[in-house]
């Protein structure tokens, strides 16, 4: 098995896919390896490359090998790559397939604790699909949410908790079974895609509110359209908790001009409001952009909740007036000065805004 964005940036997760294979393969009598390299493959009968990016670098020649198989929305974005056969989609993964692999980067010094999603979760999916069809998503290829797996598929019981990459477990039609079966493990439980907040219910709240939740509940605010549904459903959910609720706010998606930052700014506010912490995901065009180092520094400030909750945008970038004294005015700052002067208008109306000032807003 060669899990190509361990070997290109490392990654944080485990790739599934393998772990499923490696298992399957392993239950028929196998030897299966983790490579951890691309320079023996010719010694093994079958090799299995899986990517989840696309920006993964990948060397094309490895694809020439007759025993290679290639796969993962890395190798396929637009969604059409080749499905895992029935009986290895739904085999138990092989969690101890990173292991040895593991114990060899703490040897090297690597902290434990940079293995937690590779060593303390059962992970797989129990609903697959999306009805949305959003633009920048690989998962298009369904009209709905449906139901894929039971949770005993994948559970481990030696294992604390467990992570789900359902694409949309909340507009599926009986999300309750999914709940019910979760809190049946008696685990702490995390999706870890953006649940959708626009589909939020009574119903939905108080049982996700209720439930073992692993970590900070996570939706999605991805586009200022979204405005009325998203603030509909944050109505709904935080009469129901009072407990750390965080938003992926996708920008330089549509556009990456004036448009895209302000709309960006204003998702913030709303947030701001319903006393909720943005997760600014940058399209990777937001490079090409001439706001490219305000996006930046937006998603500086923003996904480091305890600057958010402390200080505007302007104290953000003020932050470091050592620099300022002695001589050097810091990147963010600059930034700032320069978005100010161009554009005085949007920045009167955003970079002051405080979460701590939304603290009684009652918005909810
Ligand atoms: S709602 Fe989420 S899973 Fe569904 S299409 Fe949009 S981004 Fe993809």
């Amino acid at each position: 098995m060669i899990d190509a964005d361990l070997l290109d940036n490392g990654t944080r997760h485990p790739n599934l896919a393998l772990m499923k294979l490696s298992g399957y393969y392993k239950n028929k009598g196998h030897e299966v390896t983790l490579l951890t390299d691309y320079s023996s493959i010719i010694g093994y009968d079958k090799v299995f490359v899986s990517k989840v990016f696309s920006f993964t670098k990948f060397p094309k020649e490895v694809k020439r090998f007759n025993n290679v198989k290639c796969g993962g929305s890395g190798f396929y974005p637009e969604g059409n790559g080749p499905k895992l056969a029935k009986t290895i989609e739904h085999h138990m993964p092989d969690y101890s397939l990173y292991e040895e692999f593991i114990q060899a980067e703490i040897r090297k010094g690597v902290k434990p604790s940079r293995f937690k999603d590779y060593r303390d979760f059962s992970i797989g999916f129990m609903t697959r699909g999306c009805f949305r069809k959003c633009e920048f998503c690989i998962n298009k290829k369904y009209d709905s949410v449906f139901r894929h797996a039971s949770v005993n598929e994948f559970l481990d019981p030696e294992r604390k908790y467990i992570y789900l990459w359902d694409d949309n477990v909340l507009g599926y039609a009986k999300w309750y079974e999914v709940f019910d079966e979760l809190r049946a493990t008696g685990k702490s439980f995390q999706f870890r895609q953006g649940l959708d907040i626009r589909v939020m219910t009574s119903d939905k709240a108080e049982v996700l509110a209720k439930s073992r939740y692993y970590g900070d509940y996570i939706f999605a605010f991805d586009d200022l359209a979204q405005k009325n549904e998203v603030i509909k459903g944050l109505r709904i959910w935080k009469k129901k908790t009072g407990k750390i609720t965080k938003l992926y706010l996708l920008c330089a998606f549509k556009s990456t001009d004036l448009k895209d930052i302000e709309e960006l700014f204003e998702r913030i506010q709303i947030l701001m409001r319903f006393q909720c912490l943005p997760y600014v995901m940058r399209y990777e065009n937001y490079k090409n952009s001439k706001f490219a180092r305000l996006y930046t520094h937006i998603a500086r400030w923003c996904n480091q909740p305890h600057i958010f909750k402390k200080m505007s945008f302007r104290e953000f970038c003020l932050a470091h007036m050592a620099y300022v004294e002695s001589g050097h005015v810091p990147a963010a700052l600059r930034t700032l000065n320069e978005f100010e002067e161009e554009y005085p208008e949007v920045a009167k109306r955003y970079v002051d805004l405080k979460y701590m000032h939304y603290k009684d807003s009652h918005e909810f």
